[in-house]
């Protein structure tokens, strides 16, 4: 298997014997493999079914946004079911090399290009948002940065300071890359004091370098409605910052007030939901000690908030400004 996927380009290709192995290999990956970009799963090497769901639910936990291509003796409807619970990517036949191939290949190719901002201007718009910490524009708007990914769009994350007063820097800086991954955006990590960030001119400065090089259609940011102090001064530098960029939005954090007054709303697919999890997920520093990252309420909230876009599940977002000519933009947009 290795080999079928060495000859077909596989730059590192890591090979492991057990569950155990392959969980703390993809958490944590041996040099100089930064992040993984798929792994395969043999289940020929431990398991029935109910722990072949469980095994993948384990690894999207541990390595979120690394997708998993399930190989199988002889795949029955059963044990697809149990992969498709797990939410494996694909699933092949063991001894079909070019099946493999091709699944891996597939699965490659549906993952979002992180560095399709990089350079020059892109064809579609380009959106950046900013965010006080990492982890606050995955929770605020990961679904709308994964939909406009996937539509063209060229997104860029802005994470203002390293997050040190939740967790190890070097870990959280990871992760976020990590995140960023899974969302399809380019991000830019700066290092503002965690929990002092003023809106004084040098944090102004920070955002406009930013937008200078993303030039951006659209800025979203967190809302001014909002009870943390690193929160409302980054939504102040912002405007300032942004004030030649045609719109401005605002996405909701956990922190937000009730004075925070949503007025466009943006369908989320199963998909943009899924990755938006996925993202957050990949902050699984701080899963732990943060009531707002539980599964039930992120679901819960985008669930609440297609109530307004008379869809399944939606982002809210409170629109500050907007310069943009009508019909402007594609369909889809705040
Ligand atoms: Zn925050």
């Amino acid at each position: 298997m290795a080999e079928t996927l060495r000859s077909h380009g596989a730059s590192h290709v890591h090979c492991v014997g057990s569950v155990a192995d392959f969980l703390s290999a993809g958490a944590v990956p041996p040099a100089p493999v930064r992040l993984w970009d798929v792994a395969v799963w043999d289940t020929g090497i431990s398991g029935d079914d109910a722990s072949l769901t469980a095994l993948l639910d384990q690894w999207r936990t541990g390595v979120p946004g690394a997708p998993v291509v399930v190989s199988d003796e002889a795949p029955s409807t059963r044990r697809a079911m149990a992969a498709l619970r797990g939410r494996a990517a694909d699933m092949v036949e063991r001894g079909d090399p070019d099946g493999l191939v091709a699944a891996v290949a597939r699965v490659l190719e549906n993952r979002a290009d992180p560095l399709r901002v990089e350079g020059a201007r892109q064809a579609g718009p380009r959106m950046l948002v900013v965010g006080a910490h990492p982890d606050d524009v995955e929770i605020g708007a990961g679904g709308i940065i994964h939909r406009r990914a996937h539509g063209g769009w060229g997104i860029t994350i802005l994470t203002l300071s390293g997050g040190a007063n939740g967790g190890d820097p070097d870990r959280r800086r990871e992760e976020a890359h990590r995140a960023a991954e899974v969302l399809g955006a380019h991000l830019i990590m700066e290092n503002l004091p965690d929990g002092s960030i003023s809106d004084d001119s040098a944090t102004v400065r920070t955002i406009e370098r930013a937008v200078a090089e993303v030039d951006p259609d659209v800025v979203l940011v967190h809302s001014e409605s909002d009870t943390h102090q690193d929160h409302r001064a980054v939504h102040r530098a912002t405007l300032v910052a942004s004030r030649q960029v045609a719109r401005l939005a605002c996405y909701q954090s956990p922190s937000a007030t009730v004075a925070y007054q949503p007025n466009r709303f943006v369908e989320l697919s199963e998909a943009d939901l899924e990755a938006k999890l996925s993202a957050i997920g990949a902050h699984n520093s701080q899963a732990a000690s943060r009531w707002y990252l539980e599964e039930e309420l992120l679901r819960s909230t985008a669930r609440y908030w297609g109530r307004f876009s008379r869809t399944r599940y939606a982002e809210p977002l409170e629109l500050v400004h907007d310069n943009t000519p009508l019909g402007y933009y594609p369909a889809d947009h705040a």
